[in-house]
């Protein structure tokens, strides 16, 4: 039995084969996530790495790991970021996997090939799947192929004759949006609405992607006016078992940032979703697909166009987890062990609601940074309310990273129950010394439009606007 490591070194440290759990994981990662990772390994009876910054050294999570390496000064480029650094983390602490979690390098085929090659396992999919993935062009080429529903536009890269250009905009119809193949976090687009402006937005996207991201290579799709983000969970095991645990939707984001996620996702054609989910199952198993993922749509009329994959584990995922009551750290973790799935699609049931709040260290409504010494930190609790977070009175939040600080996770037999328990826990909750978010979830969980269920990816910027213009 193998791993299907590809150009491992064999004479490197033993691997686990069929059934042989790791010993060790090193955690890639910092903050919540690399709580949430420690205790997912902790309850398997695996020892934990975290690997830390200079500015994350004090942390609470960093000494519950059974070790800790710290691998470079605060700035992310010089340790979260540095394959170097944690692959002889790695080494010296004679970890066998390791895990990524989410942003920094777990969305980095270079990261992953580097892993493996050193002969340790990567806790997500092969490199050759995140560069397919990675590249918006092949990706939705790749999802066309295996039956998934895309945004209707062109195939491939734009070509450079202005006439095709033109040509290819009038087949789709404006408005239009064109993007960055090489793109990620809500950079390198552009909408456009008329002809007149077309070619110049062309030209300016593909400067922009090839000074942010080192590729030229644009597309154009159909701009949906007023989409939803809905995304659908898998898991897929390296034995040709794939699974979808259903959706959330993540439409509440300000610039593309999501800060309010729930499972399911309210009124929506669950019918048309069993059908996407199985597509995006059967494409998994197409490709070969290795661990957790999430395949986003835009959701409009009732109908899926597939945007992106993210090959990892998502900050929302806990909100999959409650409604299923799969633990998709810990299965991320068995498959890269070798474990086959021990579920079958129609032994998934999607059971009540959950609705995440994300809680960041920002000013409610500016959302400037709020980094500094919690004073206060007591988070709620009682029935159905989970908080992932690795935050305590006393700690300091660093200014070098992301402002989110935890999620509170509320579940409830309805929508209903969960918004109350939410509304309750937000109640309760009281962070001093910084400035948080909570506010402003306190005033979304009382919104008529979110109350109804189903608002757009536009609501909470429309909704922020005219905030500001009462004022
Ligand atoms: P990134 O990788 O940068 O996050 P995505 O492809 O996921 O890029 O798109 C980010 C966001 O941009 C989406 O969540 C959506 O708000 C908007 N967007 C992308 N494509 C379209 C489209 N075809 N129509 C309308 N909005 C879009």
């Amino acid at each position: 039995m193998t791993l299907g490591i590809k150009g491992a070194n064999l004479l490197a440290k033993p691997k686990p084969g069929a059934n042989t759990m790791f010993e060790k994981i090193l955690i890639a990662n910092r903050g919540e996530i690399a709580l949430r990772i420690q205790r997912a390994c902790r309850e398997l009876g695996i020892k934990t790495v975290v690997v830390h910054s200079e500015a994350d050294a004090d942390a609470k999570y960093v000494k519950l790991a059974d070790e800790s390496v710290c691998i470079g000064p605060a700035s992310s480029s010089l340790s979260y970021l540095s394959i170097p650094a944690i692959i002889s983390a790695a080494e010296v602490t004679d970890a066998q996997a390791i895990h990524p979690g989410y942003g920094f390098l777990s969305e980095n085929a270079d990261f992953s090939e580097r892993v493996e090659k050193c002969g340790f396992v990567f806790i997500g999919p092969r490199a050759e799947t995140i560069r397919l993935m990675g590249d918006k062009v092949s990706a939705k080429n790749a999802m066309k192929k295996a039956g998934v529903p895309c945004v209707p536009g062109v195939d491939g890269a734009l070509p450079d004759t202005p006439a095709e250009i033109i040509k290819i905009a009038r087949s789709i119809g404006y408005p239009v949006i064109i993007k960055a193949s090489g793109g990620g976090g809500g950079r390198g687009m552009r909408v456009v609405h008329t002809e007149a402006a077309l070619l110049n937005a062309v030209t300016m996207t593909k400067t922009e992607a090839q000074a942010a991201f080192n590729n030229p290579m644009v597309y154009m799709e159909k701009f949906l006016e007023n989409p939803r983000h809905v995304e659908i969970q898998v898991l897929a095991d390296q034995h040709g078992n794939a699974v979808y645990l259903g959706e959330r939707d993540c439409s509440m984001q300000r610039r593309h940032q999501k800060i309010l996620e729930e499972a399911p996702a309210p009124l929506l054609d669950t019918k048309m979703r069993d059908k996407v989910g199985e597509r995006c199952a059967a494409a998994c198993r197409k490709i070969g697909y290795r661990g957790a993922g999430t395949f986003e749509f835009l959701y409009e009329n009732g109908e899926f166009f597939f945007i992106e994959m993210n090959t990892r584990v998502q900050v929302e995922h806990p909100v999959t987890e409650m409604i299923t009551g799969i633990d998709i750290v810990r299965q991320q973790i068995l498959i890269a062990a070798g474990e086959k799935l021990p579920f079958k699609q129609r032994d998934i049931k999607f059971r009540g609601h959950a609705i995440e709040c994300r809680i960041n260290a920002e000013h409610p409504y500016k959302f400037t940074p709020s980094p500094g010494r919690i004073t206060t930190w007591h988070p709620p609790g009682g029935p159905g309310i989970r908080v992932d977070s690795h935050v305590y009175a006393n700690y300091l939040v660093p200014s070098h990273y992301d402002s989110m600080i935890g999620k509170i996770i509320s579940y409830g037999d309805t929508r209903e129950q969960a918004m109350a328990r939410m509304r309750t826990a937000l109640s309760e909750m009281a962070v001093d010394g910084i400035e948080t978010n909570i506010a402003l979830h306190r005033e979304l969980l009382q919104d008529a439009a979110f109350i109804r269920g189903g608002t757009s990816i536009h609501y909470l910027e429309e909704r922020l606007a005219e905030r500001t213009k009462g004022k």
